[in-house]
C-alpha cells in the first residue's frame, strides 16, 4: 500500500523521501559491467544450460566449499533468475497440499506467499525482541509436526538485520537432527553485508550433516548491487538440485547468459567492492541510529547485517497526529509519516510482526539523513 501511495504522490509532483527500498542505491561495480560487455561482445548471448553455465556453477561450488567447508561440487549448484526464482522452484518442486513450512516472523514477505501459492501451509512463529527476533530451539521444537516439510531460516534477516550465532544455529541443528523429515532452506542473500566485523555463519556449515536435506539460497543482488541482473543460486543435495533444474527448464529455460557472465566476474573478481559497500552501509546505519535516538518513543533495533532497521513503535500507539489522525497500528504510523511528513517506510505488519516500522538505509545518504530527521520531528509532533 505504501509503495502505491509513494508512486501516486511522486506522479503528482510531490517530494517523498523513500526509505522503503530493498536494494542498493549504488551502481553495479564497473569491473562487473566490463565483464558483461566483454562476454556480450564475445558472443555469450545464447541460451545456457538450465542449471547455469558450467564455469559459474564451478565457481559457486568452490566458494561454498571454501567459505562453508561443505563437500559441494558443481552438481550441487543451480543458477536461477534471482534467489527468488530458486525459492519459488524449490517450493513448487517439493510442496504437496497441506505441507507445512515453518517461517520465523518477522520474515521476508515472499516466503509465506510462495509457499501458499504451491499449496503449502505457512506456520508463522513470532520471534520478538525478547529472543533477538530469532527462532530458538524450543520454538522450533514446538512448531514441528508430522506435516512439516521445510524450515526457512534467513540470516542476516530482512527486515531486522538479526544474525544467528554459531551457538544458536547448533541448538537449532540439534532439534533438526531429531526430526529427519524436516528440510531447511537457509536464505543467505545478505551474507556479505554484516557489520562491526561480524560474520553470518550458515546453519549447514555449523551442522554439515544437514547438507543432505538443506538448500542454501544466495545470489549477487545485494552484495554486488546487481538486483536488476537477476542472478541467484542454490546449493543442495543433487536430487533436489536436479528437480529444480527440470523446473527451470520449463519455466525460464535458464538465467540470462549476460547476467551469468557478470555474476562470474562478481564472485571470482576483486572483492574490494563488497568491503566498500559494507563500510558505506555501516556508516549509514550508524547515522540513522544516531538521529533516531532523538525520537521520543521509538525503539530501534541495531542490525548486525542486511540494510534495514526495525523500529518498535508501541510507545507511540494511541497518539494523535497534528492532522488529527489517531494512530492505532504500525500501518497507521507509516501512513502518518507518508501523508504528513512525506517519508515512506514499511509497517511491521507486512513482515508478520507488529508494531514496528522497517527503515531502509540502502537509500542515499541524503535520504537517510533527511528521512530520519523528518521521522524524529514527526514523533515529537504527536500528542
Ligand atoms: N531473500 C531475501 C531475504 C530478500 O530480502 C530478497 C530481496 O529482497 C531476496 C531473497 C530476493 O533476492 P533476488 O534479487 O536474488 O531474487
Amino acid at each position: 500500500m505504501a509503495k502505491k501511495i509513494v508512486a501516486d504522490l511522486q506522479a503528482a509532483g510531490q517530494q517523498v523521501i523513500d526509505l522503503t527500498i530493498g536494494e542498493p542505491d549504488i551502481a553495479t561495480p564497473a569491473h562487473i559491467i566490463d565483464g558483461a560487455l566483454d562476454a556480450m561482445r564475445a558472443g555469450d548471448t545464447h541460451y545456457t544450460a538450465s542449471a547455469g553455465q558450467p564455469a559459474l556453477r564451478r565457481a559457486i561450488a568452490e566458494t561454498v566449499q571454501r567459505e562453508k567447508g561443505l563437500p559441494c561440487g558443481p552438481d550441487n549448484i543451480v543458477v536461477g533468475c534471482g534467489a527468488k526464482q530458486l525459492i519459488y522452484e524449490a517450493f513448487a518442486a517439493t510442496l504437496n497440499p497441506g505441507d507445512e513450512v515453518i517461517i520465523p516472523a518477522p520474515y521476508w514477505v515472499s516466503y509465506p506467499d510462495i509457499a501458499t501459492l504451491h499449496g503449502g501451509s505457512p506456520v508463522i512463529v513470532a520471534c520478538g525482541p525478547d529472543v533477538g527476533f530469532k527462532l530458538t530451539a524450543a520454538m522450533l521444537e514446538a512448531a514441528i509436526t508430522p506435516r512439516t516439510r521445510w524450515l526457512v531460516l534467513n540470516s542476516p534477516n530482512n527486515p531486522t538485520g538479526a544474525v544467528y550465532s554459531r551457538q544458536e544455529l547448533s541448538e537449532l541443528a540439534e532439534v533438526l537432527h531429531r526430526h529427519p523429515h524436516v528440510w531447511v532452506m537457509t536464505d543467505e542473500i545478505y551474507e556479505h553485508l554484516c557489520y562491526d566485523g561480524a560474520r553470518a555463519p550458515s546453519l549447514v556449515e555449523v551442522a554439515p550433516l544437514l547438507f543432505e536435506r538443506a538448500l542454501i539460497i544466495n545470489g549477487t543482488s545485494k552484495a554486488y548491487a546487481m538486483t536488476g541482473w537477476r542472478i541467484g543460486y542454490a546449493a543442495g543435495p543433487k536430487p533436489l538440485i536436479d528437480v529444480i533444474v527440470k523446473m527451470i527448464g520449463q519455466s525460464t529455460t535458464c538465467a540470462s547468459s549476460v547476467g551469468q557472465a557478470a555474476a562470474l566476474v562478481a564472485l571470482t573478481g576483486d572483492q574490494t567492492c563488497v568491503s566498500e559497500a559494507k563500510a558505506m552501509y555501516q556508516a549509514r546505519r550508524d547515522r540513522m541510529l544516531e538521529i533516531l535516538s532523538d525520537a521520543p518513543g521509538l525503539d530501534p533495533y541495531s542490525p548486525s547485517g542486511a540494510f534495514y532497521i526495525y523500529v518498535g513503535v508501541s510507545a507511540l500507539l494511541g497518539r494523535t497526529s497534528p492532522g488529527g489522525k489517531r494512530i492505532e497500528t504500525d500501518l497507521d504510523f507509516s501512513l502518518y509519516l507518508l501523508e504528513e511528513a512525506r517519508v515512506a517506510v514499511l509497517d511491521g505488519g507486512a513482515y508478520g510482526l507488529s508494531p514496528y516500522l522497517r527503515l531502509s538505509f540502502a537509500a542515499s545518504p541524503d535520504a537517510v539523513e533527511a528521512g530520519s530527521r523528518a521521522i524524529v520531528t514527526a514523533c515529537r509532533a504527536l500528542v
